[in-house]
C-alpha cells in the first residue's frame, strides 16, 4: 500500500510542485483557499482518483510529542510523506500548539494539509474523543476552550501518582514528566511509557489494562468538556467535527445511538470509520451507522508512536467507496 515517496512520475507530488509556493497562513486568516482543488487528480492504489475520492490516502488522526506522541511535528509530516500519505492532519488531545509547525512541515514538502484537534469529552460517564478539522487555529474561543479542557490535566496526573504509589510503585508523577514534552499535556501515555521504562510492565497496554483504566490503581475519573461545547469549539472556527474511533467506548447501544444524536444536533457532520483503532467489523458497522445518520467519513491510523503503535500513518484501507468523505467538504480548508 507504500507508495514510494519521492516518485517524480508522481501526479499528487507534482501536483504539488505546480502549487503556487504562496505564503501558508493557517485557515480563516487569509483567502487560501483553491477552490479547483477537489477536482484535481491524482493516483492512489493505481486507479486514478481525485482528491475528493473516498480512496485518497488521507490520514487525518495522528499524536506528537505536543500530546501523547514521541515524535515532533516535522517528523510525523517526513513521515506521512514517505508513507504515500495524500492528505495529512496532526490531531493532538487538547492543544493546538503543533499546527503551525506541523502545516510548516507538510508545505515544505508539498503534503496537503489540514488543521486538527482530539478534544476530551464526557458523554454518559464515558471518556469520548472528538476530532476538529480545518478550524482557524487562532480561534480565541477554541483556544479557551483546550486551555480548560487541558486545565485538569496536572490535579488528575499528581492523583494517578497517589493511587499508583499505595500500589507500590513510587515518584510516577516525576517520571511520567520525564516523558513530557509539553507541560500542559500530561496523559495517561506518559505513565505508562515510565512503567515500562522502569520494568513494571512490558507495554503500554499492559499498563493500561494492570493500572490505568477504571477501577485499577492508576485510575482517576476526570471530567473532561461537554459534547455540545467541543462541536461548538470546532465548528464555530470554522471546521468540522468528527466523533473519533466509536468501536471503542463501552456504551450500551441506546448510549451509542444517543452519542450518534446529539452529536448531529450539536452541529457534528463526521465520524471515523476506518482508524487505527478499529477493526474490518468496525469498518463495516460505521459505515451503516455514518450513512444512517447522514454523516461524512474520516479515516486516520491515531499513529502516537514507531515503538508503540501497530498502525502505522497512511497505511490503512481506503474508506468503503459508498461513503463520502469528510474531505469532501473540506477542499477550501486545505493548506497546500
Ligand atoms: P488521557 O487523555 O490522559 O486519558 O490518555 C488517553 C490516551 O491514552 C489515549 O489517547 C491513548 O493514546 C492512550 N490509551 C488509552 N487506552 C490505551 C490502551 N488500552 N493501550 C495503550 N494506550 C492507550
Ligand atoms: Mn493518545
Ligand atoms: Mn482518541
Ligand atoms: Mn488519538
Amino acid at each position: 500500500m507504500h507508495r514510494p515517496a519521492q516518485d517524480p512520475t508522481d501526479p499528487i507530488m507534482s501536483l504539488s510542485a505546480r502549487a503556487p509556493a504562496a505564503e501558508m497562513r493557517l485557515p480563516g486568516t487569509s483567502s487560501h483557499s483553491n477552490p479547483s482543488a477537489a477536482s484535481r487528480c491524482c493516483s492512489f492504489y493505481n486507479h486514478p482518483v481525485t482528491s475528493s475520492s473516498a480512496a485518497l490516502n488521507a490520514d487525518l488522526h495522528c499524536h506528537s510529542c505536543v500530546s501523547d506522541g514521541t515524535l515532533t511535528p516535522e517528523a510525523l509530516a517526513q513521515r506521512a510523506h514517505a508513507n504515500g500519505v495524500q492528505l495529512w492532519a496532526l490531531t493532538d488531545h487538547d492543544e493546538v500548539g503543533g499546527q503551525a509547525r506541523a502545516a510548516a512541515a507538510a508545505q515544505a514538502l508539498g503534503l496537503p494539509y489540514l488543521t486538527g484537534v482530539e478534544i476530551s469529552v464526557t458523554f454518559a460517564g464515558e471518556t469520548v474523543h472528538i476530532v476538529g478539522l480545518g478550524f482557524d487555529a487562532a480561534d480565541p474561543a477554541l483556544g479557551a476552550g483546550l486551555a480548560a479542557t487541558r486545565g485538569g490535566r496536572e490535579r488528575r496526573a499528581r492523583e494517578m501518582a497517589e493511587g499508583l504509589a499505595k500500589a507500590g510503585i513510587p515518584d510516577a508523577f516525576e517520571g511520567a514528566l520525564r516523558y513530557v514534552s509539553n507541560p500542559d499535556l500530561i496523559s495517561r501515555t506518559h505513565f505508562a511509557r515510565f512503567l515500562v521504562e522502569t520494568g513494571v510492565c512490558n507495554d503500554t497496554s499492559e499498563v493500561f489494562r494492570r493500572f490505568l483504566t477504571d477501577g485499577k490503581p492508576g485510575y482517576v475519573p476526570h471530567r473532561w468538556a461537554a459534547l455540545g461545547d467541543a462541536v461548538r469549539w470546532i465548528t464555530h472556527a470554522g471546521g468540522l467535527a468528527v466523533i473519533a474511533h466509536p468501536g471503542r467506548y463501552k456504551f450500551s447501544a441506546n448510549e451509542e445511538y444517543a452519542l450518534f444524536s446529539e452529536f448531529k444536533a450539536h452541529g457534528g457532520t463526521g465520524v471515523e470509520v476506518v482508524t487505527g483503532s478499529h477493526n474490518p467489523s468496525d469498518y463495516v458497522k460505521y459505515a451503516d451507522i455514518a450513512l444512517e445518520f447522514g454523516l461524512q467519513a474520516s479515516r486516520g491510523s491515531d499513529f502516537h508512536s514507531p515503538d508503540e503503535s501497530h498502525t502505522d500513518l497512511g497505511t490503512l484501507p481506503p474508506l468503503p467507496a459508498k461513503l463520502t468523505p469528510v474531505w469532501s467538504a473540506l477542499a477550501d480548508r486545505v493548506l497546500r
